[in-house]
């Protein structure tokens, strides 16, 4: 940890001693960087970082940044770190993971996680395939994408995150993309800074398994969305996109939930009554 008193920070500052493993040219590195970059423009101390991510290449985020980190349980990093907002209100929780972890085996927490409308940032480095198990196709997979493993395509139409988290609740709904990593950066800022749940999908090649999304790189478009808070420009914003598009496609002032623990029934009382 570092005292930040006074100090410029770096995104150095909110790096660990662990040593990324991801394949080189993976596009979570500049995730992690433009994640660790949002931290320092922000100068939130150390302490105060709650990064609880799922299971997959891009959960592995939360050994790589020096914070409060739980990497754990497949497609239950949004459950997990609603209830550490819960009791932590004053920390900045931040949930990451892939498209995987967070659109098929945690779909369900997704959707209510955005209709809760806690005060979380939920990072998604969606690169349309299960990478850690070799190469699936996940939620976000076009349908006749072909592969070892699917070698017709899945012929099943793709989910839609920003479509789905537009109608679930959630009250910021960002693309950024891996290749712009100083508009990515940007995007985790004002995520963290706003009231309620934040989604931010990143596009993010998986370069061992779809080498072809390497043109993601030079084919995202960086930030050509300005935020409306006005649902219907949201969703024809979302819909009419090719996809490449990036910026803050929805950000509105929508009540947030947040459990209170008050003083006639403290934490404690809860850790009592649960035996925990
Ligand atoms: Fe990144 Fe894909 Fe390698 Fe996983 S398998 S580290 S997602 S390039
Ligand atoms: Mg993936």
């Amino acid at each position: 940890m570092i005292d930040i008193a006074g100090e410029k920070l770096s995104p150095e500052d909110y790096l660990s001693d662990v040593r990324p493993v991801w394949c080189p040219g993976c596009g979570h590195y500049f995730v992690l960087r433009a994640l660790t970059q949002a931290l320092a423009w922000l100068r939130i101390p150390n302490e105060q970082i709650g990064l609880v991510t799922g299971i997959g290449c891009s959960s592995r985020i939360s050994a790589y940044v020096d914070a409060y980190g739980f990497h754990g349980v497949h497609g239950r990093a949004l459950a997990l770190g609603a209830g550490l907002k819960a009791v932590r209100p004053d920390m900045d929780v931040i949930v990451a993971g892939g498209d995987g972890d967070g659109y098929s085996i945690g779909g369900n927490h997704f959707l209510h996680a955005c209709r809760r409308n806690m005060d979380l940032t939920y990072i998604v480095m969606d690169n349309e395939v299960y990478g850690m198990t070799k190469g699936q196709p996940s939620p976000t997979t076009e349908p006749d994408w072909q592969s070892k493993l699917a070698p017709e395509g899945t012929g099943i139409r793709r989910f839609n995150p920003l479509g789905i988290a537009l109608a679930s609740g959630a009250s910021f709904i960002a693309r950024g993309s891996a290749g712009d990593q100083k508009g990515l950066s940007r995007l985790i800022v004002e995520a963290i800074e706003h009231k309620g749940f934040s989604l931010v999908e990143i596009k993010t090649p998986c370069v061992t398994f779809r080498p072809e999304e390497k043109a993601w790189y030079k084919r995202m478009r960086k930030i050509t969305i300005e935020p409306t808070d006005d649902m219907i420009l949201a969703a024809q914003r979302i819909h009419g996109s090719d996809g490449f598009d990036t910026g803050i496609f929805y950000q509105a002032d929508l009540p947030v939930f947040q459990p209170h623990f008050t003083e006639e029934k403290s934490i404690e009382d809860f850790e009592k009554e649960f035996e925990v």
